[in-house]
């Protein structure tokens, strides 16, 4: 009986999505709408959090993939960065399905990793990577480093098994408004973390001063918009630009 409520209750919220106005790039289903996520934390509001807090239309409804993941997918696919190489090494850490399940079909030697996620094939902690220096041609990293305690040593990890001209996608969320990151390694509670940090495992905001942080490791960095029409057709948060880093 539940479990035939629970059908029902699905099955019309289909329904009242369905329609053409927003796609998506995995699954090719439309809607009319997508799904709400994220936490409404006031200092996610506050801080006008981008690529982070409450999202009105962000979930696929079918595939569940989310605004970050497509966009992520949608940037590699329109700079041609998919067209992979034979042999080419990819590292992905914290893969995302969607993507995971189209990247790993290509000809190339890919590699998923995480500490928690149970789709990543090895348990690895960014701040410690387990891979000699030059030897990944690309890394795909969303919306991780805000978790980790010492983003410095993970981003100098990442820039470390990078090959020299390779390519880093590493997403954050971050505060526009703030010139500064902020974190206290003291705050160590999960209740406060959300209040302060806007989600009980982050342990900073990151502020306009992300780049610089990469810099300061030894990227280069490129902020790179996607096309407004993909942005609006694929249901994309429009303020979200890709840190594009090379070596
Ligand atoms: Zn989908």
């Amino acid at each position: 009986m539940i479990k035939k409520i629970i059908l029902e209750t699905f099955q019309s919220l289909l329904l009242t999505l369905q329609g053409s106005k927003y796609a998506c790039p995995f699954c090719n289903h439309s809607h009319n709408k997508f799904l709400p996520t994220g936490f409404s934390y006031n200092i996610l509001k506050e801080k006008k959090i981008i690529g982070g807090g409450y999202r009105n239309n962000a979930i696929c409804p079918f595939c569940k993939s989310s605004d970050r993941e497509r966009l992520v997918y949608l940037f590699l696919k329109s700079n041609d960065l998919l067209k992979l190489k034979p042999k080419m090494k990819l590292l992905h850490i914290a893969p995302e399905i969607n993507l995971k399940n189209i990247i790993e079909k290509k000809n190339i030697k890919y590699h998923s990793a995480d500490l928690h996620n149970p789709l990543a094939k090895i348990k690895m902690d960014i701040q410690n990577i387990g891979f000699p220096k030059n030897h990944f041609d690309a890394i795909i990293c969303n919306h991780v480093l805000e978790h980790i305690i010492d983003d410095k040593k993970a981003m100098s990890e990442l820039y470390r098994v990078l090959k020299p001209k390779g390519w880093a996608i590493l997403q954050v969320p971050y505060s526009p408004i703030m010139k500064h990151s902020f974190e206290d390694l003291s705050i160590t509670n999960s209740e406060e973390r959300a209040e302060i940090f806007g989600q009980s495992d982050h342990v900073r905001i990151y502020g306009l001063d992300y780049p610089t942080r990469l810099k300061s490791v030894g990227f280069s960095v490129k902020k790179k918009k996607i096309d407004i029409n993909l942005i609006k057709k694929f249901a994309l948060n429009p303020n979200e630009i890709i840190f594009f880093c090379k070596k």
